[in-house]
């Protein structure tokens, strides 16, 4: 099993959610099947982006997780 790397942990951190509830979110057993990047695209690395460049996946899908400021009204 991939594990997070240490900027889709702070990248979750920030967003204030935890690795497991990021894993159970995305996976149905819990456990984290995506890349490293904290894509759950387990390709990621190398398809999406390469290696030493940023992840875009992670920090769009946290941007759509969270609720639009000033809206729900
Ligand atoms: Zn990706
Ligand atoms: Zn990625």
């Amino acid at each position: 099993m991939t594990k997070l790397n240490a900027r889709a942990r702070e990248e979750l951190h920030w967003a204030g959610i935890s690795q497991a509830a990021w894993a159970r979110q995305h996976f149905q057993d819990g456990h984290w099947h995506g890349d490293a990047c904290g894509c759950p695209d387990d390709r990621c690395v190398g398809h999406h982006h390469d290696e030493n460049d940023d992840c875009q996946c992670l920090p769009a899908l946290l941007t759509d997780r969270l609720p639009t400021s000033g809206g729900g009204r």
